[in-house]
C-alpha cells in the first residue's frame, strides 16, 4: 500500500524552505499531498489558486508524487478523506517547536489515528519565511536565495 502524506500550510508563496521539506518527505512517503489552507482570519498576498498554482510549478520536477489542494476544512479531516497517514511539518528554530507541539496535540485529540512527522530544513533556509521574503520583495530586495524564479516574477508584479 503506498504511504501519503499530506503538507499542510499558507505557502503564501512557497519557498525554498517549503520545497526542501516537501523533498526530504518524499524520501519517506510514495506520495504527498500540498495543502493550501485556506483561514479567513489570515489575511494573505496570494489567492488560494494562485498559491496552488506556484507550488505546482515550483515542484514541477516531482510532480509524479505530488499533488497540490485547497482545503478549507480541518486539516485532519481533510488528510483522512483523501487517504493520508501522516501530516508533515517542517521545523526551522526552537521557536517554531511550541506553535507545531500546540497544532499537533490539539490534531492527535481530534483524530489520533493521523500522526504528525517533522523535517529539520537546511541550515541555509532556517531563516527563511514567507513573510520575510514578502518584506524583502516590498523593498526591491534579491530573492535569488529564497525562492524560485516563477514565484521571483509573481512576486514583483505584486509589489510593483
Ligand atoms: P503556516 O501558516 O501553517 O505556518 P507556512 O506556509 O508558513 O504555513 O509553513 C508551512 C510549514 O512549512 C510549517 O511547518 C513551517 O514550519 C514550514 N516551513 C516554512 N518555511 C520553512 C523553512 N524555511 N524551512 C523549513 N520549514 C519551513
Amino acid at each position: 500500500m503506498s504511504k501519503i502524506a499530506v503538507y499542510p500550510g499558507s505557502f503564501d508563496p512557497i519557498t525554498y524552505g517549503h520545497i526542501d521539506i516537501a523533498k526530504r518527505a518524499l524520501k519517506l512517503f510514495d506520495k504527498l499531498i500540498i495543502m493550501i489552507s485556506v483561514n479567513p482570519t489570515k489575511k494573505t498576498l496570494f489567492t488560494a489558486e494562485e498559491r496552488k498554482w506556484l507550488v505546482e510549478k515550483a515542484l514541477e520536477d516531482v510532480k509524479n508524487y505530488v499533488t497540490v489542494v485547497i482545503n478549507e476544512e480541518l486539516t485532519v479531516k481533510k488528510a483522512r478523506e483523501l487517504g493520508a497517514t501522516h501530516i508533515v511539518r517542517g521545523l526551522r528554530a526552537v521557536t517554531d517547536f511550541e506553535y507545531e507541539f500546540q497544532m499537533t496535540t490539539a490534531n492527535r485529540v481530534l483524530d489520533d489515528t493521523i500522526d504528525s512527522v517533522f523535517f529539520m530544513t537546511d541550515s541555509r533556509f532556517s531563516f527563511l519565511s514567507s513573510n520575510n521574503v514578502k518584506e524583502i520583495a516590498r523593498f526591491k530586495g534579491e530573492l535569488d536565495a529564497f525562492v524560485p524564479e516563477i514565484v521571483k516574477e509573481k512576486l514583483k508584479e505584486k509589489y510593483l
